[in-house]
């Protein structure tokens, strides 16, 4: 090795490296179960040594605050890769809890640098839906998604939003036209969204862990592009993460939406030497037919 011959003997041995300039205190490692040195994060991953981070300080500088959470939420958002650091309740998972937990950690609500958070349970009544809504092809439509949480205060909602071929969230000016309702305030929640591998990940967050006002009605305003092929398919929302401020999470079942394009109103031929009871859409009677629709006898027409 490094262009020296070596025994197979001596390349188990640490002295053999550290003669040649290796750094076992920064980088490398050696354990009992694999006879040649490991990079240390490998044998941090394998569990043979403890972490040496701090649960939290997804950015490793040293310090849990605000930034991390910025880091955590490009981590959630798919922006950059995971980290151990990231996994801040230390569950296995980097998730929108890990953002409670720090938001908690920098806001002083909990004792830094890390404490063990309380056992994450899937229980809870709280759900995802989206109001009944209707798209015609090459048209745009505005999709309200419901939070629905008569036991639970929660701050965070994080889920991937998966749509049909054919349907996408439209942009204004590269921005996704996504928006808070009415529940949240701008002053103290946030939204983001980004596209990943055929899905959008939602995040929607106090940083301040401030609680969503109420407990059903809109959270998020999407709005939704149809190509003019259009007809039909299936809206899902899943992977969802909701998070109380004292960092109780509730992960909610897959919830899916069937959208059909409605169908055009059947032409109808009027005889007119009789006559016809015509009504427009808010029930007044009409003498004369108008634009728009109309029902005639009991049935809807679009009058051209
Ligand atoms: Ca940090
Ligand atoms: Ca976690």
């Amino acid at each position: 090795m490094n262009g020296v011959a070596k025994t197979k003997t001596e390349l188990t041995q640490q002295s053999t490296y550290t003669s040649l300039g290796w750094s076992f205190d920064e980088v490398w490692g050696m354990t009992d179960s694999a006879d040649y040195p490991l990079l240390k994060w490998v044998i941090e991953l394998n569990g043979q040594e403890e972490p040496d981070f701090i649960p939290g300080d997804a950015n490793g500088d040293g310090k849990v605050n605000g930034t991390d959470i910025v880091v955590i939420a490009n981590m959630l958002l798919g922006r950059k890769d995971k980290n151990g650091a990231a996994d801040a309740n230390q569950d296995g998972k980097v998730n929108g809890t890990d953002i409670v937990v720090v938001a908690n950690i920098v806001l002083g609500r909990s004792s830094a640098p890390f404490r063990k958070a309380p056992v994450v349970t899937a229980s809870g009544s709280a759900t995802l839906s989206i109001e009944p809504f209707d798209i015609t092809a090459g048209s745009e439509a505005t999709m309200t998604i419901d939070l629905n949480n008569p036991d639970d205060v929660l701050t965070l909602v994080q889920f991937d939003l998966t749509l049909p071929e054919g349907l996408s969230i439209k942009t204004v000016g590269g921005d996704y036209d996504i928006d808070m309702a009415g529940r949240t305030s701008w002053r103290k929640h946030s939204l983001d969204a980004n596209l990943n591998d055929g899905y959008y990940t939602f995040l929607l967050k106090s940083d301040s862990n401030t609680p969503i006002d109420g407990t059903s009605g809109g959270i998020i305003t999407v709005t939704l592009v149809a190509d003019a092929s259009f007809d039909s398919g299936k809206i899902v929302i899943d992977n969802t993460v909701l998070t109380t401020p004292d960092e109780v999470e509730i992960n909610p079942a897959c919830y899916e939406y069937e959208i059909t394009v409605p169908t055009a109103l059947p032409t109808l031929k009027i005889d007119r030497t009789q006559p016809h009871f015509i009504y427009n859409l808010q029930g007044q009677r009409l003498s004369v037919l108008q634009k728009g629709i109309n029902i005639i006898d009991g049935k809807k027409v679009m009058v051209k």
